[in-house]
């Protein structure tokens, strides 16, 4: 037989309909309910611990604050967003682009090595979905208590279980949607607001549209956004090669399948150790069979893992019928770690860490514009001197209050008649009418370059400097 894993499009909903090897989908096929057994088991511990330390870092980020400001906060309004104590503005999109390419460098470094363990472990569509999986299985009993309640004609038992159900499921998701809002629209702000109905109306919209979304997604249709929705799950085979580890059946160990007593050798009844209980089957929470080989519906979840290596200590057996191995493994080849895929992957990630890294790292936390006024080009003053406008504009990305010294060069005895000490708060876009004059004898031709600097040694030591031009009559 062969051990090779074959890629087959399988549809589980209506498994009937699908042929072997077809790669065609019915997009309009109407869903079977997957009702998906709970396990216990290493992998299943690991996504416990990762959906906690994820849901409790989404759900605590939006209140925590730096300075009294929000840790994290896109200000939309303002056009500002705030992070861990720096204000990024719209000029610094491109460390946004750069971090995007990072997290799809990342992703891509990740897949080649280990296959969707992003989908398994740490996708928001997994984590939310066993959240609200873990609430089904409290409150409507196991796999086939659930089968039979919902068989069950209507009963009050039956519809205090769905309607206690459905509310914690609408609560769950009400919080995920209020904390997403309020990574926009500060939380504290926005949990009274909303509450005393002093909210706007886009604050009520965007916390409905997250509410229903959340609750729809991870409450009635589950595997279908991965399914039918997710691009990844249709690219990343792409990714894949004899040497990615992925969940696999072992079917050189596993077949010839078929049931037999506890504790039967398999030799003894010339079978495989796959006694087809089909246990990874009923933990699948896509409803595919692992032992028909890698199938996109897989999102690497290794709950068929926990649940064969438990059939495995009941009968006897070593684990790993169902394990993390390599199409390489399987056909008793060596597997490699560095190949050129993940080495190029590697690279690209490192070396995109390294530009954002330092991009933020020397990136000054202030920026000055000078703008001249375009009304007149020049004029004389009281005084014989020859007066230029300008407007000043500084803006102050960090989280501190800066005060700034304001000085020009560039010409003889140039100087600035308007004030030149000025407060800036953090985030703010300050705008600064400022006036500079010269002596006639200074102008040597109708242009002449000169040089405004801001210096603040307040909370942060700054220097900022601007080149502009100061225009006086032809000679
Ligand atoms: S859980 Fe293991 S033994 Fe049971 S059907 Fe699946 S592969 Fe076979
Ligand atoms: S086949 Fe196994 S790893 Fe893949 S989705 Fe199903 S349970 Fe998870």
């Amino acid at each position: 037989m062969s051990t090779k894993i074959p890629v087959q499009q399988i549809d589980p909903a209506n498994e009937s309909s699908s042929k072997k090897g077809s790669e065609s989908v019915d997009l309009y096929a109407s869903r079977n309910k997957i009702y998906v057994k709970e396990i216990k088991g290493f992998f299943q511990r690991i996504r416990t611990f990762s959906l906690l330390a994820l849901m409790g870092m989404y759900f605590l980020f939006a209140w925590l604050t730096l300075n009294g400001d929000p840790l994290i906060h896109f200000d939309l309004p303002a056009r500002e967003f705030h992070l861990y104590g720096a204000t990024f503005f719209p000029k610094d999109f491109f460390l946004l682009s750069g971090m995007l390419i990072i997290s799809a460098f990342g992703l891509f470094f990740i897949t080649t090595l280990l296959g969707r363990v992003w989908c398994g472990y740490t996708c928001p569509q997994t984590v939310w979905t066993f959240i609200f999986m873990w609430v089904e299985e409290r409150i409507e009993g196991g796999r086939n208590k659930r089968m039979k309640l919902d068989k069950a004609p209507n009963s009050p038992s039956k519809v205090a279980k769905k309607t206690a159900k459905h509310v914690i499921w609408l609560l769950i998701a009400l919080a995920t949607g209020l904390t997403f809002v309020g990574y926009f629209y500060p939380i504290r702000e926005l949990v009274v607001d909303l509450f005393t109905l002093q909210a706007n109306g886009w604050a009520y919209f965007w916390v409905a549209f997250f509410t229903i979304a959340t609750y729809l997604n991870a409450g009635w249709m589950r595997e279908q956004v991965c399914l039918y929705m997710c691009p990844y799950a249709r690219f990343q085979s792409v990714m894949f090669d004899p040497n990615t580890r992925i969940v696999s059946y072992d079917p050189s160990r596993g077949e010839p399948r078929g049931g037999r007593r506890k504790e039967v050798k398999p030799d003894e009844v010339g079978l495989g150790d796959c006694i087809d209980c089909g246990q990874c089957v009923e933990v699948c929470p896509t409803g595919i069979d692992i032992r028909d080989g890698l199938q996109y519906e897989c999102i690497g979840c290794a709950l068929c893992i926990d649940a064969c290596d438990d059939i495995m200590d009941k009968m006897n057996y070593p684990r790993g019928l169902i394990r993390y191995t390599t199409e390489n493994e399987l056909e008793g080849k060596p597997s490699k770690l560095l190949r050129p895929r993940t080495f190029g992957y590697g690279f690209m990630l490192a070396l995109m860490i390294f530009a954002v890294g330092y991009t933020v790292a020397t990136r000054v936390p202030a920026q000055l514009d000078v703008l001249r006024d375009r009304g007149a080009l020049f004029k004389f003053n009281g005084e014989g001197r020859i007066e230029n406008s300008y407007t000043l504009k500084l803006a102050n990305m960090s989280e501190a209050t800066q005060i700034y010294t304001l000085s020009v060069s560039g010409m003889d005895d140039i100087q600035i008649l308007t004030p030149t000490q000025f407060t800036v708060t953090s985030g703010e876009k300050y705008a600064l009418p400022t006036v500079v004059d010269v002596p006639p004898e200074s102008i040597t031709q109708s242009n002449n370059d000169i040089v405004f600097k801001a210096v603040s040694d307040d909370k942060i030591a700054l220097t900022l400097e601007t080149e502009s031009r100061f225009v006086g009559p032809t000679r």
